[in-house]
């Protein structure tokens, strides 16, 4: 049987970036990545569904000098953000946050910047085999190695691999990761108790569409986000600019939820009367369109779908994870990274940096014999942004769009005019509103202070 040093599953920002610092580190590596079509991409590749926004401090937490990155595969250098609510609206045109890139941000073409990861790490000797998928994963925790645990992967090909330790990247969906964690589970529990799909995921729906020159203008640096506008925990619509005047007009959603669970249906702009059960995502985002848009356009003519981009005909369908992250069970000589473990934020949908971050820490950790220090070490690299995110995630849980107004006013409030920059980092108190506001965001940082936000702890792991 075929023996490496390090396998990893899954080729997306995750995965490719343990393969290049394994590599780099001088371990034997191998990366299986299923291989998915998509419009914007000759042959198959990753799963490379985002609505691809970076945000300033993000590239620091990849770890990347911007100035790296290829210009290609960079769409809109951004200016700031609109948070759109029912009546009030906040314009940011700062993160707050400390970071080198010297802009608000930028979008960026998702296929390009993962092929680039791909280049980078097959260059640094990785052998990454795309095309061939993982269909299961075998621990041998007593086996007579010297490094302890190794791993069987059975592949698509129905070929048969060892590896001494595997890195699981294999995004929100957790094919293998769910299995193979639970080889390390106490009896009656599982993995799939804190990341099971459809509980752990919300669904992301997006579509590319060509907008009218004079109305890109308006929104070509900026990402725009509609709050309150549909129901469900940490549910909304988006627009990210793109290249030319393409814009990418998505939304997030939970899974599986019913019109009959949401308390006042009428007070959401984008449900009607008339409507028997919750809409789908593409007639979601066709009357977001109509109501910001229609008066002075026909929609479909005037901002119509662009077909050759995205999974299926301009369009795209994809789970994102939406919860709290677990610790990997690194004595079993496994690193779980990126969306397969978690850290994809449920509340602004930022996932590629922290994905990227992962992988960079477990490929290097696997190839050096040190994999032990994981849980660890990933925790004091994006611990800060976790914990934020999570914070903030729970705070709006059960916003209703009363409650968006009323923080998009507060915020207004504090910064005395339209822009509410440095919200948290400010740490005054602009009357009772911004206090509750700061109160239960210190509140939740505390509660989830010192790796508190984790699910599933390593001591929780049986070997
Ligand atoms: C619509 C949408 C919008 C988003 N917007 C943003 C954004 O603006 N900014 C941002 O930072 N993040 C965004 N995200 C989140 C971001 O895309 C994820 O956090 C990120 O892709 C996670 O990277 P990953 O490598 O962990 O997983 P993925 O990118 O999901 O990659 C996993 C890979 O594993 C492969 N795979 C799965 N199972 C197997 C198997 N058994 N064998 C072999 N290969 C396998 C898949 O084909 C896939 O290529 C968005 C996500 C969605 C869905």
């Amino acid at each position: 049987m075929e023996r490496v040093d390090v396998a990893i599953v899954g080729g997306g920002p995750a995965g490719t970036s343990a393969a290049e610092r394994a590599a780099s580190h001088g371990a034997e590596t191998v990366l299986f990545e299923q291989g998915v079509p998509r419009e914007d991409r000759d042959g198959i590749g990753p799963d490379s569904t985002d609505a691809a926004g970076m945000l300033d401090y993000w590239i620091d937490i990849m770890d990347f000098d911007y100035r790296e990155i290829p210009d290609e595969v960079i769409h809109r250098e951004l200016e700031g953000t609109e948070f759109i609510g029912p009546t009030n609206t906040v314009t940011l045109t700062t993160t707050g946050m400390e970071a080198s890139y010297p802009k608000f941000g930028y979008t960026f073409h998702r296929a390009r910047m993962d092929d680039w990861l791909h280049e980078r790490a097959a260059d640094a000797g990785a052998d990454l085999r795309v095309g061939t998928g993982v269909k299961d994963l075998e621990t041998d925790l007593r086996a007579e190695s010297e490094n302890g645990p190794t791993h069987t992967l059975t592949l698509s090909n129905g070929d048969r691999l060892e590896a001494q330790y595997v890195v699981l990247a294999d995004g929100p969906q957790r094919r293998i990761t769910l299995d193979a964690l639970d080889q390390f589970t106490a009896p009656g529990r599982s993995v799939s108790d804190h990341l099971s799909p459809p509980k752990a995921n919300h669904i992301a729906y997006q579509e590319y569409r060509d907008f009218p020159p004079e109305l890109f203008e308006e929104f070509e640096d900026t990402l725009k986000f509609w709050w309150g506008y549909m129901p469900g925990e940490t549910a909304y619509p988006w627009v990210f600019p793109n290249d030319g005047t393409v814009a990418r007009v998505g939304l997030t959603m939970p899974i599986g939820m019913e019109l009959e669970n949401v308390a006042n249906p009428g007070s959401y702009k984008l449900l009607r009367p008339d409507d028997d059960r919750l809409p789908s995502g593409s007639e979601y985002i066709r009357r977001l369109l109509e109501q910001e848009y229609g008066d002075e356009y026909d929609i479909e003519e005037d901002i119509p779908l662009v077909e050759d981009r995205g999974k299926s005909k301009g369009t795209e369908t994809y789970p994102i994870s939406s919860t709290r992250p677990i610790d990997s069970p690194v004595g079993a000589n496994i690193a779980v990274a990126g969306g397969a473990m978690g850290t994809t934020s449920a509340f602004h949908e930022g996932g590629y940096h922290v994905a990227v971050r992962t992988g960079k820490i477990a490929g290097r950790l696997a190839a050096t014999d040190s994999l032990a220090n994981y849980n660890d070490v990933w925790k004091r690299a994006i611990g800060d942004e976790i914990l934020r995110n999570v914070s903030f995630a729970d705070i709006v849980k059960d916003y209703e769009p009363d409650d968006w107004d009323w923080a998009f006013g507060v915020i207004n409030d504090m910064q005395g005019d339209a822009t509410g920059n440095n919200l948290i980092s400010k740490g005054y108190s602009a009357g009772l509103g911004a206090s509750k506001v700061l109160l239960s965001y210190k509140k939740r940082k505390f509660d989830y202070r010192n790796g508190g936000y984790v699910q599933l702890r390593e001591d929780e792991y049986f070997y």
